[in-house]
């Protein structure tokens, strides 16, 4: 059999490009000092993580595991299905300010902004029943409040497709978001949600980990 990857190299190629321009923009806002600074997506994350990827420079530039594969498909796909119906791809950034007056200022990147709504497309294995999940609805909320627009937030599993639409009145406060931001730069909170250190490389040697209980290995 012939060993010639051709067709897959120039497809993983182009996911490449795509994900280094999401890295870039996501890694060339952060700042962990003041002023503090970074994406919506960040500051919902594990703090460790974040400081680790930075710190020992190992952020992915090419997703390894199958279902962000499939992420990032979905996102093009859509995009380009919707190419000729008028969406917009927008950058926001707004300041939040806590009430020890400690600024931050946090960008928002919806997958589009259509109409009177920001739209946020996601890939997830997860059963339908378990959507949606809790740091997304938070995302799609934050961009609601950067944007003033009202929240859709699409799922595409193998076992379905779901919707989940917010109105305007649903966005996350300028105080609530202010919480979160002084939760991720100033208390460092790690990991923000335990199923992370499931999926995350450092998980053997970070001392923070939440490691899985018998029952759940079971
Ligand atoms: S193992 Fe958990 S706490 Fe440690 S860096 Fe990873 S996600 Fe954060």
């Amino acid at each position: 059999m012939r060993n010639d990857l051709k067709i897959w190299r120039l497809i993983m190629d182009r996911i490449f490009e795509m994900e280094k321009d999401i890295i870039d923009n996501i890694y060339g806002v952060l700042s962990f000092k003041p002023p503090y600074s970074a994406t919506v997506t960040t500051v919902l994350r594990c703090y460790t993580k974040i400081e680790y990827d930075v710190r020992f420079r190992r952020i992915e530039m090419i997703p390894t595991r199958f279902s962000t594969v499939l992420g990032i498909i979905f996102d093009y796909t859509v995009k380009n299905l919707l190419k000729d119906k008028g969406f917009e791809e927008k950058r926001y950034s707004k300041k939040y300010v806590d009430d020890e007056g400690n600024e931050y200022v946090i960008y928002g990147d919806p997958d589009l902004v259509m109409g009177d709504e920001v739209v946020e497309l996601k890939y997830t294995s997860m059963p339908l029943e378990n959507l949606p999940l809790e740091h997304h609805v938070y995302q799609v909320k934050m961009y609601m409040n950067q944007s003033g627009l009202n929240g859709r937030l699409i799922y595409f599993t193998p076992n379905g497709v779901r919707e989940f639409l917010y109105d305007r009145e649903e966005a996350l406060t300028d105080e609530e978001i202010a919480g979160i931001a002084r939760s991720f730069f100033i208390d460092k909170v790690s990991p923000r949600y335990d199923w992370e250190c499931q999926y995350c490389h450092y998980r053997s040697i970070c001392p923070l980990a939440v490691l899985k209980t018998e029952e759940e290995e079971k």
